[in-house]
């Protein structure tokens, strides 16, 4: 039919294409990505002749209404992103608005997405979390987005790239405090997965003193905020107990 899919790709093993992306992916008229090299060397991995159009952060407006275009058209149209699922930190979303205002049916293929993989093995809670994204890169922003983050009970999922890892979990230790628990899992499914957890003192010094854990791509993920033992006494159970402390002798 005349929509448009939203097909995952791959987030570092090849063997996590699924059958349904590449038969959708083949079957469409034209596939849209963030960069056409370095999809087109997956897709031709996977033997997929179908023509590629660039969508990205600059012309993603101006391509909505050529892609509308195309569906009234009456042909299919998918979109990929570099790796993993299109719109988690990655273009698409003006897209799918778009197209869905338009009135034709987007249908999104379930698959790889590197915050969720993580978290799925982080051992951190996880029937509640916060996927926030890239944290900011200047310093101010960085610390009032984390400020305002300090006290979710919700466990905190991150994305990171290398060059900013460090200042990241200095900014963690600083805001969220050196007794956060966090997991870092860098290159998940790939050869040198690891997963790296502790307090955010002792996952900082760690990655500080190893240049190799400040490789490739990162997951960084945080406990939520525990309120304390005084918090978790009902207000008004605290007042009986002053009242009683008042009285006693
Ligand atoms: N759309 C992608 C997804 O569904 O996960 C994410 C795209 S975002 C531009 C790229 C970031 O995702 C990386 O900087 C890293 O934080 C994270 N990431 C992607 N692949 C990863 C992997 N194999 N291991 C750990 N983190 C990964």
């Amino acid at each position: 039919p005349c929509a448009l899919y939203i097909v995952p790709t791959p987030i570092g093993n090849l063997g996590d294409m699924s059958p349904r992306a590449i038969e959708v992916l083949s079957g469409v008229s034209l596939v849209a990505c963030e960069d056409t090299r370095h999809s087109g060397k997956l897709l031709s991995h996977f033997g997929i002749a179908t023509r590629t159009t660039a969508l990205h952060d600059h012309n993603e407006r101006a391509r909505a209404q050529w892609i509308v275009d195309k569906l009234a058209a009456g042909e299919a149209v998918a979109l990929i992103s570099d790796a993993g699922t299109p719109l988690i930190s990655d273009p698409g979303y003006h897209l799918v608005s778009h197209v869905r205002q338009a009135g034709f049916q987007v249908i999104p293929l379930p698959g790889p997405c590197a915050a969720i993989t993580a978290l799925s093995a982080s051992g951190l809670p996880s029937d509640r979390f916060s996927f926030e994204g890239f944290l900011p890169a200047k310093e101010k922003a960085r610390l009032d987005k984390l400020q305002e983050l300090k006290e979710d009970p919700r466990t905190l999922i991150f994305y990171e790239s290398p060059h900013r890892i460090c200042y990241s979990l200095e900014a963690i230790v600083q805001v969220l405090g050196a007794e956060r628990q966090l997991v870092m899992a860098r290159e998940v499914s790939k050869t040198f997965e690891t997963f790296l957890s502790g307090t955010a003192a002792e996952v900082c010094a760690i990655v500080a003193a190893d240049a190799n854990q400040q490789k490739g791509e990162i997951v960084l993920m945080c406990h939520g905020h525990s309120s304390g033992d005084e918090e978790a006494i009902p207000a008004k159970a605290l007042d009986t107990l002053k009242l009683l402390c008042d009285e006693l002798p």
